[in-house]
């Protein structure tokens, strides 16, 4: 296999396949009852394929253009419901399977309605309805949206139009007993016009695929970016061609191939899998039902082939969304704690509870991690939800969020949400929904890392309040450096080193400095920081008031290996190395030993959780 055969994707081998077979597949006859469309030839045929990602893929006659025809019922349709409203158009058209041939006089008795907008009365109805602008009139409102779908401008074949329009009387006759019923919002000849030219508009497969995967991917062509159809009614449309697209073949459609699709008397199909795909077929020669006969069997055996009927989808369950859960006893925050509050926290921490998300947020997968997240509220004071590896998070999910979130704050506990700055509906829902006040807010926190520590530093504010201070003799004394120090070995120590003051935003260490000391910080707080191989600035870690740092020296002389900027005035006590006393040093020693030896432990724990 040559290297360019290598990279052909397995889609693009399959629907060379594909195209292979179906040529074989000999029978149906061109549409002839519109003159003009008895020209086309019968052997062309085109597939593509255009994925909500994007991606496009092609076969055969796929740049050929036909009149678009029917298929045009699905998408004036989109631009009805957006131009006069949902309550307007379903009053006028309704939205049955009617079980009848394309072109039958299927009205309801009594009030004229037409029983859906994919049979020509309802299509006729629906064009009616588009007004477009003063200059351009309906033709051009239908022409900009094509455009909108497909990503180029589209032009109407005179000949088929004049063509049919010539011929149509039957369609003529049906406009003037919508418009005898009062369904017609405007002249019949006026509405009848457009609906011919609509039907003429060219198009390619390429370009039905395109308009596929725009309604696959929620009404916005996955290459352009633009809105093509408003999403709240993409669902509408693909609704009725799941029940009435290939007219009185639609019931066994949807039972086989299970994708709402619209068919054209000029040869084309348009499918699509909602989520995942729009496909295009163009063969000219049609059923006796007016269906492309080759264009249904790709639909059928693309389906077959893959598995690809709607109602087979996966399963969304929590264990496809929930990533890792644990509690800050057992992972932290970065913030540097001193000997007792990191004593605290490895008890304490079990009352923050941390849920780490993944991929899409959906109602059957979230309702099972909300239920998670209520049965284990005993003993916890916080819950942060880590949204940055999820990709969405559909209405329901959000709902569910944000009644979770109202009920957590009824119960004086917190929800905290990071990482979600890419979910943009999610926060609007909830800015829009939540009249509940909390400080701070729900989304306060950027980071876990943030949201853990400020969750750490309530638990230790509760505490430092409920035990009496001054239990300690020296500002040393919570040092872990120290622990089992005798007072007359903390003063020796603190007169060994010098008091120094660092104003908020200057720098106590450079990388690169000898490090021949260490810091004691007394009051105030310092960001560790390096450069990471890019150049950015990342903060490591940040201390405060009774924990220590460049006490790494202590084991061995070496060089500063981050920077270490204060963030608010600071007071620190500098010892030289080699003015603490051998005793003294030594027990500073076994203590840092100690601690790294701890530090491996819940580094060997993180490596075990990221795993
Ligand atoms: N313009 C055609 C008609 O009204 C459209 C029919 C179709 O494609 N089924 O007859």
């Amino acid at each position: 296999m040559s290297a360019s055969a290598l990279e052909i994707s397995p889609v693009q081998r399959y629907l060379d396949e594909l195209h292979q077979q179906l040529l074989g597949v000999v029978a149906g006859e061109v549409a002839s009852y519109i003159p003009e469309l008895t020209r086309s030839d019968p052997g062309w045929l085109g597939l593509a394929l255009v994925t909500v990602d994007g991606h496009v893929y092609q076969v055969g006659d796929s740049r050929q253009p036909f009149t678009i025809q029917s298929i045009s019922k699905a998408l004036t349709y989109g631009i009805a419901l957006e131009d006069r409203g949902l309550e307007h158009v379903v009053s006028k058209v309704g939205v049955e399977p009617s079980g009848e041939a394309f072109n039958s006089i299927s009205l309801e008795p009594d009030t004229g309605r037409p029983v859906n907008p994919m049979i020509n009365a309802g299509a006729i109805a629906v064009t009616g309805m588009i007004e477009g602008p003063p200059e351009g009139g309906p033709l051009q409102r239908i022409l900009e949206t094509f455009a909108r779908y497909t990503g180029h401008p589209h032009e109407v074949d005179e000949s088929v139009y004049r063509s049919e329009s010539e011929t149509g009387h039957r369609n003529r006759a049906i406009a003037h007993l919508l418009y005898g019923h009062g369904i017609l919002d405007t002249s019949p000849e006026t509405a009848l016009d457009a609906y011919f030219q609509q039907c003429s508009i060219l198009v390619t497969a390429r370009d039905l695929a395109m308009m596929g995967a725009c309604l696959a991917n929620n009404g916005v062509n996955p290459v352009t970016g633009v809105v093509a159809l408003k999403s709240q009614f993409t669902e509408k449309v693909l609704s009725v061609m799941s029940t009435c697209g290939m007219y009185d073949y639609s019931g066994a459609w949807i039972f086989d191939v299970g994708m709402p699709a619209k068919s054209g008397v000029g040869g084309g199909i348009m499918a699509v899998l909602p989520g995942q795909f729009g496909l295009g077929v163009f063969s000219p020669p049609l059923d006796e039902k007016g269906n492309s006969v080759r264009g249904i069997e790709a639909c059928k055996r693309l389906s077959r082939d893959f598995s690809l009927h709607l109602f087979n989808v996966a399963r969304s369950t929590s264990a496809s969304i929930v990533r890792k859960v644990f509690d800050s006893a057992r992972f932290g925050s970065r913030r540097g704690r001193n000997a007792r509050e990191m004593e605290l926290l490895s008890r304490l921490g079990q009352r923050v509870r941390i849920f780490e998300l993944q991929g899409e947020l959906l109602f059957g997968n979230t309702e099972s991690v909300a239920l998670e997240i209520l049965s284990g509220l005993d003993g916890t004071d916080f819950v942060i939800v880590d949204l940055k590896r999820v990709v969405s998070a559909d209405r329901a999910s959000t709902r569910m969020f944000a009644d979770l979130w109202t009920q957590l704050a009824g119960g004086n506990k917190h929800l905290f949400f990071t990482g979600c700055g890419h979910l943009y509906r999610f926060k609007k829902y909830f800015r829009d929904h939540q009249d509940v006040h909390q400080e701070p807010a729900w989304f306060e926190f950027g980071d876990t890392d943030h949201a853990v520590e400020w969750c750490e530093d309530c638990l230790l504010a509760e505490v430092e309040f409920t035990t009496e201070s001054g239990d300690c003799q020296s500002e040393l004394c919570h040092q872990y450096l120290c622990s089992g120090m005798s007072s007359g070995e903390l003063r020796t120590l603190r007169d060994a080193g010098d008091a120094r003051t660092f104003p908020s935003g200057s720098h106590v260490v450079r990388t690169g400095d000898p490090a021949d000391s260490l810091y004691f910080i007394l009051e105030g707080q310092v960001d560790v920081v390096v450069k990471t191989d890019d150049g950015h600035h990342l903060r490591v870690n940040t201390l405060g008031k009774g924990t220590a740092f460049g006490e790494m020296a202590l084991i061995e002389k070496m060089q500063r290996t981050a920077d270490v900027v204060a963030v608010s005035h600071t007071v620190c006590v500098e010892v030289i190395f080699s003015r603490i006393p051998e005793p003294i040093r030594t027990k500073m020693l076994v203590n840092l030993a100690g601690y790294l030896a701890g530090k491996l432990v819940r580094d060997t724990e993180l490596v075990r959780h990221l795993g």
